[in-house]
């Protein structure tokens, strides 16, 4: 609930004594005038006849109905799953290898059932199973020595889907605008021009903050190049949100603003709609991100940060892949299909298959010549040549089939990539020269050969994957709580950008002359700004804490500025609304000033003291930003303690003063004095608070020296 304070002096009274100009801002309904019923014998006799005919006309105008809506509609069809409707999935298209039949019922079930979600797995049922022995399991450290007999794919041919990506985040070691310049714009050029020499390449991006920066920057042709990739389904947009966000510091609020905003630019400027989610990096996964997904209508979704003991249960049950449903969620409308990565991590040595030494040599930007480390496990990627290419794709076909053995079905997802990767053509020309050649090696083998059908039969999931750890009993849990200063922030700019967007639709909706107009409109980019500086911090290494102190420094800027840029908009649109203000006036600063403000973007916040003299008085706004009424203690501080609280009917409210203390070893007392008083603000509304100074006949409740 931010406020303002009123701090123009005494030569205006607003409207005056008994008025009603400052209650809620939402135009009211008026009351639908009662007319005297008119009496007369036709009428009593049309009374008559409804009542007696009663069921038949009801009966009557119901059949009319169910024609009418049957004819416009066509006949209802039963419900079904969400996966099986897909229209056209371009994620995976898996054909189960085996059924798994839903769990019977059994009185506990039904029980259950009253109060949630009937799931097959629940993530509490897990951590109580579970011995977190941290067992080595040979090659796949976390899991087991992965075998197959080599006749499981003799019926049900494996297809394998290598899904190139380069991992973009917004901050970490470097801030946005230095990953931009240094890395992620020649991705977003290599990928776009590598993939438009071969309609077989594809690849997905994920982060909208980099793809409208490179945007802003690309040239005409690039642009259209990028959209025909796009529509052309060699370039996928996965998740379309400004960034990759946090799932366990970011407020639902947050992420929503985030998704959309990434989304309704990609929508804007691309004309596409992504269905598919792609959550790599966050460092544990929420039901809620899965449900506000599946609300938001996307089909699937794909993670990797779940402890590994975890992944390690479900991949010996095959249940890496499941509907993920809410455990309050009866009618199972909630169900989103997961796939979880089943390894340690998201680069190639960790995606191939479970044996990191063998995955290592098919990334081929390892190789002599480029900025990347060398395999740490001794044996290098080679170029893929006539001579060797039998011998490297069975051994890369090898870790396909033990990584698909971990799953139902006979299609397998191979993520291709790793932390700003693709960054020059030489490099993406060497990944896709040589996955070609390999690829053209097996599927000219008719042992490799399968169309995908639709997906059935995978369990049903329920709960969330925190606490994360990716090894050796490492637990994520300090990023719920580093840098909480910032996280604060995070939270203040929030109420603060809500606020501002209900005050903006307040402003455009109910005001319609032309001063409301231009002040709004004016604000827009501004707006856009907040919008797109809180979803920055979203980002799974800002929220979180995890980033350098430079990069912390640069999310902090960008959020104090965007704080300070909503206030003075807050501040101004509060007096259009209040019909204080006028066009000539728009360049003035507003005679409203926030209660709290910051001088810098990484010191606490301070009240502002109102200062008057005797005799004056001054206004006070609250303001709701929700969409119910707010009754709460208030608090301003005044510069003197000879003040009483009015309500805009000048009506005397209840309220106390006291001193404000400090913690000083020379005085306790600061000199100001604290006003609370308890406050009642409708919906979307404001309340006029008005503080007279110096009632003549004021007691002084205390003295201090
Ligand atoms: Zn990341």
């Amino acid at each position: 609930m931010p406020f303002s304070s009123y701090i123009g002096g005494n030569t205006r009274r607003g409207g005056g004594a008994g008025t009603t100009w400052a209650q809620s801002l939402l135009p009211s309904s008026t009351a639908k005038s009662k007319i005297p019923p008119r009496r007369s014998r036709r009428r009593t006799a049309l009374i008559n006849f409804l009542f007696t005919n009663f069921f038949t006309i009801a009966l009557s105008i119901s059949l009319i109905f169910l024609l009418i809506t049957i004819l416009h509609f066509g006949v209802p069809k039963p419900l079904s799953s969400p996966f099986k409707s897909r229209p056209k999935p371009t994620f995976r298209l898996p054909k189960p290898r085996k059924t798994i039949p839903r769990k019977p019922q059994n009185d506990n079930d039904n029980k259950d059932a009253v109060f949630g979600a009937v799931v097959d797995i629940t993530t509490t049922g897990l951590y109580d199973k579970i011995e977190f022995l941290d067992v080595d399991g040979g090659p796949w450290k976390q899991g087991w020595r992965v075998s197959y007999r080599g006749n499981e794919w003799d019926t049900e041919k494996l297809k394998v889907f290598v899904v190139p990506h380069s991992h973009n985040d917004p901050g970490w070691k470097l801030t946005v605008d230095e990953y931009y310049e240094r890395q992620s714009r020649h991705i977003l050029d290599t990928i776009v021009e590598t993939l438009s020499k071969d309609v077989r390449r594809k690849f997905i991006w994920e982060e909208m903050s980099y793809l409208e920066r490179w945007w802003r920057d690309a040239a005409a042709n690039k642009r259209e190049l990028f959209t025909s990739l796009v529509k052309n389904g060699q370039l996928e947009i996965v998740g379309g949100g400004w960034v990759m966000n946090d799932e366990a510091n970011s407020h639902y609020f947050a992420i929503i603003e985030q998704i959309a905003e990434g989304n309704m630019w990609l929508n804007d400027t691309i004309g596409f709609v992504p269905k598919n989610s792609w959550a790599i990096d966050p460092f544990g996964y929420s039901a809620t991100m899965a449900y506000l997904l599946r609300r938001m209508g996307f089909e699937n979704m794909l993670i990797q940060r779940t402890h590994y003991e975890v992944k390690k249960e479900l991949a010996l049950k095959k249940n890496l892949e499941y509907a993920w449903r809410q455990s309050w969620d009866a009618e199972e409308t909630t169900d989103i299909f997961v796939h979880m990565m089943p390894f340690y991590s998201y680069d190639i040595p960790h995606t191939c298959g479970p044996e990191p030494a063998i995955c290592c040599q098919f990334d081929f930007a390892r190789v002599h010549g480029f900025y990347y480390e060398m395999c740490p496990w001794g044996e290098h990627p080679v170029e893929t040549t006539p001579e060797n290419v039998r011998e490297r794709a069975q051994k890369l076909l090898d870790q396909y089939r033990k990584k698909s053995t971990l799953y139902r079905t006979n299609t397998l997802l191979v993520p291709l990539g790793d932390d700003f990767r693709y960054i020059s053509v030489d490099e993406a020309e060497a990944q896709f020269r040589n996955y070609q050649k390999l690829f053209d090696y097996i599927n000219s083998s008719p042992s490799l050969n399968a169309e995908a059908n639709l997906i059935v039969g995978f369990p049903s999931l329920s709960g969330d994957f925190f606490t994360y750890a990716d090894r050796q009993q490492d637990y994520w849990s300090g990023y719920y709580v580093s840098r909480p200063f910032f996280k604060a922030v995070d939270r203040v700019l929030e109420e603060t950008l809500r606020a501002t967007e209900m005050m903006m639709a307040l402003l455009l909706g109910y005001c319609q002359r032309a001063q409301c107009e231009k002040l709004a409109t004016g604000f827009g980019y501004k707006l856009t700004a907040a919008r797109r500086n809180l979803a920055l911090f979203q980002h799974h290494d800002g929220v979180t804490g995890t980033a350098k102190d430079h990069v912390v420094r640069d999310y902090g800027i960008r959020m104090h500025t965007s704080l300070q840029d909503l206030q003075i908009f807050m501040s101004k649109a509060t007096e259009v609304l209040l019909g204080i203000r006028h066009e000539k006036s728009d360049h003035n600063p507003s005679q409203f000033e926030p209660e709290q403000v910051r001088s810098k973007y990484d010191v606490q916040p301070v009240h502002k003291a109102i200062n008057a003299h005797e005799g004056t008085w001054q206004s006070v706004i609250l303001f709701n930003s929700l969409e119910q009424t707010r009754e709460e203690v208030v608090m301003v501080i005044v510069n003197r303690l000879d003040v009483a609280v009015l309500d805009s009917n000048w009506t005397c409210v209840q309220s106390q003063v006291s001193p404000e203390l400090e913690h000083d070893r020379n005085k306790i007392f600061t000199g100001r004095h604290r006003v609370h008083w308890k406050a009642s603000v409708p919906a979307w509304g404001c309340k006029h608070i008005i503080l007279p100074m110096v009632l003549p006949d004021v007691k002084k409740p205390y003295q201090l020296n």
